[in-house]
């Protein structure tokens, strides 16, 4: 068997919702909605269904859906995108990004990750028998700590992959941040994968900015974006990706390769979503921030230390102000078992040595009285 594999635990989030479903908790740990996505989405892939839209679409996904990937680059970001050689539609961000890598890495390259990091990168890294760099942020302003990632390049550096607005920090990259990776990509004539499935979830006048509109990136870029978190769809895992023409054949190749198409039904949903009207878009990100602000305030009036927050779905706390005796892991289960409230141990986004353990991320994708009531039960157990 694959020793990787064999040597890596089920993901956190699975492990965390069984246990939250075990001892009937509300769960904020893994992020996904409780409320439904939009009515009209739901409604054209609904139609597309029994339309006998059902077989095998094309490849790289159906025409419709590749336009609006299209149309929302330049709309969002004044990128032009060519539909028909620059988007390639997966199942998922997961595959997405599983995709690129594919696409770029060869047995040995260096590849730059950002810890805290999403739990699919370092495995899938590993697996493709490249060389993971990783560069550890620090809380709890999670600033990108510029020399290290610079000393992170070399000569085998092939690409970084890194997620901005930020799972589980809430980070979102600044303008100079972004600079200042654009200019070792160029220096090094390196890729960059970018996760950018937040995209549209920013709060406070946060703006996500694309590393892709930088100067010289627009070819050095594979930008994925997820109808999950777009379309509080999670369920339905259509990602899709944004890449130069040089790129998409080999992304398409490694697409044909692991799932070859992506529902077709749910694709035409998804292309109705990415061309609604902007007062959509806004009203996500203004829904999400109130919910962030109700959770963030609740937390802080329990004595847990907040951090800042300024885009995706998730918010982590210093655990350390309460008095509990013990790390993140045993928190998180003692607040599942206990307080009937699940939370995800930071440490899980940690892959080396010395992280950081006194943090909890909570999820707050969750309607206003989820969020009370957690915040209740948590108030009686403390
Ligand atoms: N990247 C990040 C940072 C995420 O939080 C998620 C959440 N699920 C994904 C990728 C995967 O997205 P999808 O569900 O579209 O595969
Ligand atoms: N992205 C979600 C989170 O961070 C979970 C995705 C998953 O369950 N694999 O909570």
């Amino acid at each position: 068997q694959n020793a990787l594999l064999s040597g890596i635990g089920t993901t956190i989030f699975t492990v965390m919702s069984a246990l939250a479903m075990q001892h009937g908790a509300i769960n904020l740990g893994q992020g996904f909605p409780d409320y439904d996505g939009p009515e009209d989405v739901i409604e054209a892939a609904a139609a597309a269904l029994k339309d006998g839209r059902n077989q095998y679409p094309p490849l790289t996904g159906v025409p419709e859906l590749r336009q609006a990937v299209a149309t929302h680059n330049r709309r969002f970001y004044g990128l032009e995108v060519d539909p028909n050689a620059e988007v390639v539609v997966t199942s998922g961000a997961t595959e997405a990004i599983t995709a690129c890598l594919m696409a770029v890495l060869n047995p040995g390259d260096e590849c730059v990750l950002i810890e805290p990091l999403y739990d699919t990168y370092l495995p899938v890294v590993k697996l493709l028998g490249a060389v993971p760099k990783l560069v550890r942020l620090s809380p709890p302003d999670w600033a990108l700590p510029r020399a290290e990632l610079a000393a992170a390049f070399g000569p085998k550096t092939k690409a970084i992959l890194f997620n901005t607005p930020m799972n589980p920090t809430g980070k979102v990259f600044t303008a100079a941040e972004l600079a200042f990776i654009a200019e070792l990509l160029q220096r090094h004539g390196a890729y960059a994968i970018c996760d950018e499935v937040y995209e549209h979830l920013t709060f406070d006048g946060w703006k996500h900015i694309p590393l892709m509109t930088l100067p010289g990136m627009r070819e050095r870029c594979m930008r994925v974006g997820s109808a999950g978190k777009t379309f509080s769809l999670t369920g339905w895992k259509v990602g899709y990706i944004t890449c130069d023409r040089s790129l998409a054949p080999n992304v398409a190749k490694a697409h044909q390769n692991l799932t070859f198409t992506t529902a077709p039904n749910l694709q035409r949903g998804v292309a109705v979503g990415l061309m609604k009207e902007d007062a959509y878009f806004a009203g996500l990100s203004a829904s999400l921030q109130a919910k962030r602000d109700r959770l963030a305030k609740g937390l802080a009036e329990l004595g847990f230390g907040v951090l800042p927050a300024q885009g995706s779905y998730f918010i982590t706390t210093d655990i350390r102000p309460l008095g509990f005796n013990g790390d993140d892991v045993a928190f998180c289960r003692a607040l599942t078992e206990e307080a009937k409230v699940t939370a995800i141990p930071v440490t899980a986004f940690y892959a080396s040595e010395g992280a950081p353990s006194h943090y909890a991320r909570f999820a707050f994708c969750k309607g206003d009285a989820v969020l009370d009531e957690a915040l209740a039960r948590m108030r009686a157990w403390l």
